[in-house]
């Protein structure tokens, strides 16, 4: 299902009403408004059914894309979303679980295909340029044909992996300040959550994490706060029919968060709106909006968003 923003609109009635009542920073007459769009929500690698794709957020600032985590589905779903891949120009990896970087090797080629003009440039945690480079040696064969027999650039030199091996200041131009935070995702030690502040809105995804108070600092003040949530009683129902139950329930504890956390980090960091995303069990129809909300909602009283595929924020 997709959702324009007029959909959203009639949808959610006076909550967003009140919303677009915020005081904002005024933007000059040539700049457009930052856009958050929500490409994937269903958290693990596992593809679901038709629904929700794998995790991936755009935000689009001043008109230009920004890719936070490229799970598999990514390129259709930027595309679905109205963005043609060839105006790509940044990618973000929270961490590198499959959830959130299978599609990078696939959308990059997917880019140049499409006649990537610009650079792109990638920024996710170390691993990230073998990453790239093991990817462009997987198609080799093909690229190396496509280059002499269709004319094409070389898409290795297309691309600029940034590996961020601490946390903080990431890039920056005229446009938005990119930061960085650690977060909680064990046994990964290098899973960050990212915070955008543009000219009109600060934008907060927490990639992966656990509860994480330290993420309350960082997302302290934003405009939207786009965080991961893991529903118990789904999780109960989902791992009993594995092989693997145990040792899989002690990871999702320890690595994920639960809704009245959400709602606890939200509180801390005072943001205006939350957006739950990135859902685990993300595939469990049986889970009602309200589910998902209903323990959030216990320690955060601001607008609460239960994201959607293609939804904009
Ligand atoms: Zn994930
Ligand atoms: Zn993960």
């Amino acid at each position: 299902m997709s959702y324009t923003r007029r959909q959203f609109i009639v949808r959610t009635g006076s909550v967003l009403a009140a919303y677009s009542l915020l005081p904002r920073r005024i933007l000059s007459q040539d700049q457009k408004r930052t856009r958050v769009i929500l490409l994937g929500t269903k958290g693990g690698p596992r593809v679901g059914e038709a629904g929700r794709s794998n995790p991936s957020t755009l935000l689009l600032i001043n008109d230009v894309p920004y890719l936070v985590d490229c799970g598999y589905g990514a390129s259709k779903q930027l595309i679905t979303a109205g963005v043609p891949l060839n105006r790509l120009r940044y990618i973000f990896i929270t961490h590198h679980h499959s959830d959130h970087n299978l599609e990078l090797g696939p959308l990059t080629y997917n880019a140049w295909i499409t006649g990537l003009p610009f650079q792109l440039d990638a920024y996710g945690p170390p691993g990230l340029t073998k990453m790239a480079s093991d990817f462009f040696k997987y198609l080799k064969f093909d690229i190396d044909t496509r280059i002499a027999d269709e004319g094409r650039a070389d898409p290795r030199r297309l691309i600029t992996t940034h590996e961020i091996n601490t946390p903080g200041a990431v890039m920056s131009n005229d446009d938005v300040k990119v930061s960085s935070c650690l977060v909680r995702h064990p046994p990964i030690k290098q899973a960050y959550a990212y915070r955008f502040d543009t000219r009109d809105r600060s934008v907060v995804i927490s990639g992966d994490t656990a509860y994480a108070p330290e993420l309350g600092e960082f997302a302290k003040g934003a405009d939207v706060l786009v965080h991961e949530v893991m529903y118990l009683p789904g999780i109960e129902a989902l791992i009993k029919r594995l092989p693997n139950a145990k040792r899989l329930r002690e990871h999702l504890m320890a690595a994920h968060t639960l809704p009245e956390d959400v709602g606890r980090i939200a509180a801390q960091a005072d943001v205006k709106t939350l957006v739950l995303s990135h859902f685990v069990p993300g595939d469990d129809a049986s889970i009602t909006d309200e589910q998902w909300a209903e323990g959030v909602r216990k320690n955060f009283k601001g607008q609460i968003i239960v994201g959607k595929d293609l939804m904009e924020i």
